[in-house]
């Protein structure tokens, strides 16, 4: 096994107003917590959703979350 293409979250929460747009599109990566600021509860993106986490990170209007390789 190799982790070659692997992605990881770094989140940058000061920056989350909490617009849950993140986990409205990826759901299964981006978690709100109980004050609607988003969490990973595994910061390595699982196979198969790569796309739809980039696409997450992405429409964050705070740009609070990037994608990095792991
Ligand atoms: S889309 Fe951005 S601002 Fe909204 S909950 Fe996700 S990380 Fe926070």
């Amino acid at each position: 096994m190799s982790a070659t293409g692997k992605l990881k979250v770094v989140i940058n929460k000061p920056a989350c107003c909490g617009y849950g747009v993140c986990a409205e599109i990826c759901p299964d990566v981006y978690k709100l917590d109980e004050n609607g600021i988003v969490y990973v509860d595994d910061e390595i993106v699982p196979e198969g959703q790569e796309d739809l986490a980039r696409e997450g990170a992405d429409a964050c209007p705070q740009n609070a979350i990037k994608l990095v390789s792991a």
